[in-house]
């Protein structure tokens, strides 16, 4: 069962609630403190956590425990539920050929998500093709060409010249007859308006099938306003959460998802073009309480 995966620190919380015959307030309370405490270390944004008290309250105290449930199992599933609705079930990209637009803040690990997803790709037995489009971090081309050439993966680039419109427009033409093609595009330290412009008319230009946001799990409380100007400007169809094999647990990330009204696709743990995992909630959820 899927809450037997849930961490050790909720399981910790609802050990107050063993042997209780009913759920009074007191005990909820308590739980629920136990519950915000993880949740703010995630660093998941504190009015978030507020709602969700309020809810799981609420619920555990107004809804009668079901038949052949006891009231621990009866706040598990609360908890469990609440969270689900903000974490969501995950976008799952489906595996057929398209265009994948990568977008993110510079240093989310935008480039390194390409060659994993290109990766993933690989192995599902499609064939994947990658444009470098980032024209403004220096040291992108060569990155992710080395990365392509050790994975066997075409890759198409203009190293030096900085249209990066121009760029995966040729490219598009050039990597035609490959299955799925995935263009990483330019990352700032902030959302400049010539960064949105261009991103806009890359968009514009290439249509792309799903628009995937890198997250760096540890970007904390300025993730929700980044991942809305990205959504404002072109729409976001699925989250990359990466670095989640860090310290970080992922709760701005997760915070920004919500915010959104998007969702999380496929979660980084590690540098490695390998280092890509499908995105499961019921362990995002225990990695957030733990
Ligand atoms: P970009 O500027 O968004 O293209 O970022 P990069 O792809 O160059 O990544 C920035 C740094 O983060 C690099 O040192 C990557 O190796 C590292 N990185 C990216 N994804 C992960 C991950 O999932 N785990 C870890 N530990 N490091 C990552």
């Amino acid at each position: 069962m899927v809450m037997d995966k849930l961490s050790n620190s909720l399981q910790d919380a609802l050990k107050k609630l063993v042997g209780a015959g009913r759920i009074d307030e007191r005990t909820v309370n308590d739980v629920v403190k136990d519950i915000q405490r993880a949740l703010l270390q995630s660093d998941v944004n504190v009015k978030m956590v507020m709602q969700l008290s309020k809810s799981i309250k609420e619920r555990a105290l107004e809804e009668d425990v079901p038949q052949g449930m006891n009231p621990r199992e009866h706040v598990i599933r609360i908890v469990y539920e609440e969270l689900m609705k903000i974490v969501g079930e995950g976008t799952d990209i489906p595996l057929k050929p398209q265009k994948i637009m990568m977008i993110g803040l510079q240093g989310s690990g935008k480039t390194t998500t390409t060659s994993k997803l290109a990766h993933y790709f690989q192995r599902k037995g499609l064939k994947p093709a990658v444009i470098c489009a980032d024209t403004f971090r220096p040291g992108a081309y060569q990155q992710l060409k080395t990365l392509c050439e050790s994975l066997n993966v075409p890759f198409y680039g203009e190293e030096g010249n900085p249209d990066a419109v121009g760029i995966v427009e040729r490219g598009l033409a050039e990597i035609d007859k490959y299955d799925v093609k995935i263009i990483d595009t330019a990352g700032r330290h902030s959302l400049e308006n010539d960064l949105i412009d261009e991103m806009e008319r890359i968009h514009a230009i290439s249509s792309p099938d799903y628009k995937l946001l890198v997250l760096d799990a540890g970007i904390g409380q300025q993730a929700s306003e980044q991942a809305k100007a990205f959504n404002d400007s072109i729409g976001i169809s699925g989250v990359v959460i990466s670095k989640l094999d860090g310290t970080a647990k992922g709760g701005g990330a997760m915070s920004a998802v919500a915010a959104t009204d998007s969702s999380i696709a496929f979660i980084g743990v590690g540098e490695t073009p390998q280092d890509l995992e499908k995105f499961e909630a019921d362990r995002f959820i225990s990695r957030l309480l733990g």
